[in-house]
């Protein structure tokens, strides 16, 4: 049974009011609350088991590399990776993404080669291959979308060219909702014999997602965005791939041995990890997927399919609703504007009933573009929100209408 108010006592800040209200958090795709499970973990390690990874001999180091490499190991489960040499710890999705960009393209690509992009990307996965194509002078091609929300997918298999390098789409939108179809898009990206990065920011927190089964070259996702901490993030790479990439940074940990004549480099994943990496937050990751686990993926799913469901019944109720994203296949995210009430306002109103939405371009100003819009109104759900937080959303944008 998916019992949703012991589930909410696990997450402490739910409990909390603003301006009075109980607060009701829809901005979970800009980032989730914590169960106290997570955050126990990070203050238990710090207290019992603090020392720096990979280093000593002594105990405690011992004990923390231990801690870490277990992290590593739950994160390969939890997306059915082949091997931990193929899980790279990194600060979130944005820097995978860099990562990636700077040496897949150091690598594999030179003036003239491309890159196919999505019109629905978050800036975390259009401005590394722009920084990347005034570097090297590499192109950049778009999918576009119907007005659903949907990827053209003809349009997509228009797009290769013997140019083709690599295909970089996100799973789901973190704008429409849309969950792309990412097993087609690969297998047609393979058919051509390119690789593709999937940006799973806003799927692993909602959806079981495995590599193998996608058959992903490369996958992105950020802790914080599936109720672990912060600046803790993973690259995965097929093994094939992370050999054959440079590394990114230099420093400690990255290296196998230095001097000033010549450096070697440290073995996957390592190579990619240089510096003291945040081991305490990779403890904290593998708790919060411990605790997605225990809770189970295919329930999760199931109570947030119901939720958005019924929100974008009720949000349709409203005269002037407009929401942007209907497509077939979609995730718990809802962009939407009421009449020509502004973003913002409907967003600061909301707020002041303690009801927390994300306003503005989502950090996808091209899909805004695309959209004919300045920005929406985005209501974002998680595993611990209910239909009584969605009557709260839809009263509070009816009272916010009869003020203006
Ligand atoms: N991709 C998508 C689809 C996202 O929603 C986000 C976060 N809004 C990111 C990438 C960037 O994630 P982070 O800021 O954690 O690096």
């Amino acid at each position: 049974m998916y019992d949703i108010a012991k589930i909410r006592e696990d997450f402490p800040i739910l409990a909390r009011t603003v301006y009075g209200h109980p607060l009701v958090y829809l901005d979970n795709g800009a980032t989730t609350q914590k169960p106290r499970v997570m955050v126990d973990a990070l203050v238990n390690e710090y207290y019992s088991a603090n020392a720096n990874v990979h280093r000593g001999v002594h105990y405690l180091s011992q004990q923390a590399t231990e801690l870490h490499e277990a992290s590593r190991e739950t994160v390969r489960r939890f997306i059915n990776a082949c091997s931990t040499d193929e899980i790279v710890f990194t600060r979130g999705t944005t820097e995978s993404v860099n990562l990636l960009a700077s040496t897949f393209g150091d690598e594999f690509m030179g003036a003239g080669d491309e890159v196919i992009l999505s019109v629905m990307e978050h800036h975390s996965n259009i401005v590394p291959w722009q920084l990347l194509a005034a570097r090297k002078g590499i192109g950049i091609k778009v999918i576009p979308m119907n007005d659903q929300g949907e990827l053209l997918m003809d349009e997509y298999e228009k797009l290769f060219s013997e140019r083709t390098k690599l295909v970089s789409v996100t799973h789901a939108s973190n704008v429409l909702g849309t969950v792309n179809p990412v097993k087609e898009i690969i297998a047609k990206a393979h058919a051509h014999g390119v690789p593709c990065l999937v940006d799973a920011a806003q799927s692993v927190p909602h959806t079981v997602v495995d590599v193998q089964d996608l058959d992903a070259d490369f996958l992105v996702f950020s802790a914080h965005k599936m109720y672990g901490p912060t600046g803790v993030g993973v690259l995965y790479g097929k093994e094939k791939w992370l050999d054959a990439l440079p590394p990114y940074q230099g420093g400690g940990e990255m290296i196998q041995h230095v001097s000033f004549e010549k450096t070697t480099f440290n073995e996957l994943p390592f190579k990619f990890e240089a510096g003291t990496p945040d081991y305490i937050g990779t403890t904290g990751l593998a708790q919060a997927i411990d605790y997605v686990n225990a809770l189970g993926m295919d329930q999760i799913a199931a109570h947030e399919h119901d939720l958005t469901q019924y929100a974008i019944d009720r949000l349709r109720e409203i005269p002037g609703m407009r929401i942007f994203g209907e497509a077939a296949h979609r995730g718990s995210v809802i962009s939407f504007l009421v009449g020509n009430i502004h973003h913002f306002d409907m967003g600061t109103l909301l707020d002041r009933l303690g009801i927390a939405v994300r306003t503005g371009h989502h950090c996808a100003q091209p899909l805004m573009q695309r959209l004919g819009v300045e920005g929406t109104v985005r209501a974002s759900f998680a595993l611990y929100n209910t239909r009584d937080e969605v009557d709260a959303l839809v009263a509070g944008i009816e009272r916010v209408m009869k003020m203006f």
